[in-house]
């Protein structure tokens, strides 16, 4: 079994099967709060929400967790549905909104009231604060703690209908001001909020808070394995205090460590200042860590479920290697796409002894490891590109690229020998290469035997389409920006790279936005959906070819 199904939230589930705790059911959800779009981190959830489900016979809700009215929008709503689908995971017609259970929240708090489990109480949020104590140091009884129950009907009552201004009154659970986890000393449920929620409109001015909401919404979906990150692991005696104390149906509360990787911030929060402080160019930069900046960076959704797959789902937190995020890309693009060639930073060479005018047309298989995708014609004239950095005057030893006298061999086409180069009299830079072939040296026909030690990518100039070319490096420069005071002040500089003039082969014009390819040593490269267009496309490099991954 892989790391994922071998996982300790499935040993739960086997007990939960042989005890017949849920009668046989395994029901999860994935709940996010719609306030950003969803990241890698939020693909591991889904992946082991729907993934476990799926596995025992389950299925999967996708909960909106619409509780906090400021920050959530439509907008991403809308991305993360899509962001899921396109990740692979279905919900069926199993879409639900936390907001949707209002009324029913609000009944169980009127429940708690009479219960005596509840109270109005008119600290402000500092005093809370101050009240609840350390974890050395015991909480203080609010003074609005022993409030008889028809006082507390009738203020929660009004704090409904708008009577007290936002912040004066909160609802809070009559628990333990004594407890040992601060979560348990009377935390609060409910606070008066003037804001326009994406769903409910006006219609409330109190809102419930998520570890209020949480449970209940669980439990009134029949959830029955609520998958949730570390950090709410201290939550989880509220949880469950919150379900026995109403006495409802009770989900069940598992935590798994979240996911880190290095040279990313994975917090929406963060990510949000990256885009609103213009930072990067939206939510589906591709150098962002969101599933929208994967997609457009190229990533397909295997390469993500694998990945998720592969990091398997730990108790304890800890940072993977992002290289092993592009060492799931790479396995996956090896032999899927085709194999073509591009050439990023052009130098004309020009083949003394081809005769002008000629064009011969070469035939090259896209992909040796999948013949099934097929192969195309290359044309092969005198003039042609190489890359600018496949050419020394001066090389070191072992440069087996192109030196005036050496040869190397241009892929799928013949020998070529470096006879001058034409300089740019002022600065020396090389601008044009003279060469000469070997006829008898065509790849693929019997005399090709012939051994060089170098084989170049190369396009037909006169063939050629230009292009620009993005190529992205890590967005932060430290492994754990989180760590820094301030995340932004290691934001990468040259994290992105435009190469504006590229040239490549005849083949890829036409080329689908979304569509990949492996351009031929230089990495990965997906056609860009939103900056490309017909004369002009963009190609965003996925990974490059080396991989750094250490297994
Ligand atoms: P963020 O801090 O990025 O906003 P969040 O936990 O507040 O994250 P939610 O929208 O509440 O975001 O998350 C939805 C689900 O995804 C939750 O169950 C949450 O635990 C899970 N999740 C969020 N981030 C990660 C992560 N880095 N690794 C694994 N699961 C995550
Ligand atoms: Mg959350
Ligand atoms: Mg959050």
């Amino acid at each position: 079994p892989s790391a994922l199904e071998a996982n300790f939230i499935q040993n739960i589930i086997n007990d939960d099967f042989s005890t017949n705790k849920y009668n046989g059911r395994v029901h999860t959800r994935f709940p996010p709060e719609p306030n950003g779009y969803l990241h890698i981190g939020h693909a591991k959830s889904i992946c082991l929400n729907f993934g476990i489900a799926a596995r025992n016979g389950g299925i999967t809700n996708l909960r909106f967790d619409d509780t906090n009215p400021a920050k959530e929008e439509v907008e991403y709503v809308d991305s993360i549905k899509a962001d899921v689908r396109w990740l692979g995971f279905d919900w069926d017609d199993r879409m639900f909104y936390a907001s949707d259970y209002f009324d029913q929240l609000y009944d169980y708090a009127v429940q708690l009231i009479k219960a005596g489990k509840a109270y109005v109480c008119d600290l402000s949020a500092e005093e809370i604060k101050e009240y609840r104590g350390t974890l050395t140091e015991p909480g203080k009884e609010s003074p609005y703690r022993d409030r008889s129950v028809e006082e507390n009907l009738d203020l929660f009552e009004r704090m409904r209908a708008g009577e007290f201004p936002d912040g004066s009154r909160v609802l809070r659970a009559k628990i333990d001001m004594a407890s040992p986890n601060l979560n348990m000393r009377d935390p609060v449920l409910y606070r008066i909020l003037r804001a326009t929620h994406h769903r409910t409109g006006d219609k409330w001015l109190i809102y419930p808070m998520y570890d209020y909401a949480h449970p209940i919404s669980d439990s009134l979906e029949r959830i029955t394995h609520s998958i949730c990150t570390l950090e709410f692991e201290d939550h989880r005696p509220l949880y469950d205090w919150t379900l026995d104390t109403l006495g409802i149906y009770h989900s069940q509360q598992i935590e798994f460590a979240r996911l880190n990787l290095t040279y990313t911030v994975m917090s929406k929060r963060k990510l949000r200042m990256l885009v609103e402080e213009g930072f990067v160019s939206g939510w589906d930069d591709p150098r962002m860590p969101t599933i929208s900046g994967l997609r457009r960076r190229g990533y397909t959704p295997e390469s993500i479920r694998d990945f998720c797959d592969r990091i398997g789902v730990a108790k304890s937190n800890s940072m993977v290697d992002i290289a092993m995020l592009e060492h799931c890309i790479r396995e996956d693009l090896n032999s899927s796409v085709p194999r073509v060639m591009g050439v990023l930073r052009p130098l004309k060479v020009v083949i003394d002894n081809y005769p002008e005018g000629r064009v011969e047309e070469l035939e090259a298989e896209y992909n040796p490891e999948n013949p099934g995708l097929g192969s195309r014609k290359l044309p092969f004239s005198r003039e042609l590109y190489i890359e600018q950095e496949d050419f020394m005057e001066n090389p070191p030893k072992k440069f087996f690229r192109l030196a005036p006298g050496q040869e190397v061999r241009l892929k799928n086409a013949y020998i070529i020998r470096c006879e001058s180069v034409v300089k740019d009299e002022k600065s020396g830079e090389a601008l044009e290469v003279h060469c000469t072939y070997d006829p008898e040296t065509k790849s693929g026909s019997a005399a090709s035997s012939r051994k060089v030690k170098g084989t170049l990518h190369w396009v037909s100039a006169g063939h050629a389409m230009p292009a620009e070319v993005r190529l992205y490096d890590h967005l932060f420069l430290k492994e754990n920006p989180d760590e820094e005071k301030d995340f932004r002040a290691c934001v990468n500089p040259d994290s992105l790279m435009k190469l504006t003039s590229c040239m490549l082969e005849r083949s890829l014009s036409g080329a689908a936005p979304g569509s990949r390819y492996q351009f031929l040593r230089n990495g990965f490269f997906c056609v860009d959906t939103v900056d490309s267009t017909k004369t002009k496309p963009v190609f965003n490099r996925i990974v490059s070819l080396k991989d750094t991954w250490a297994k």
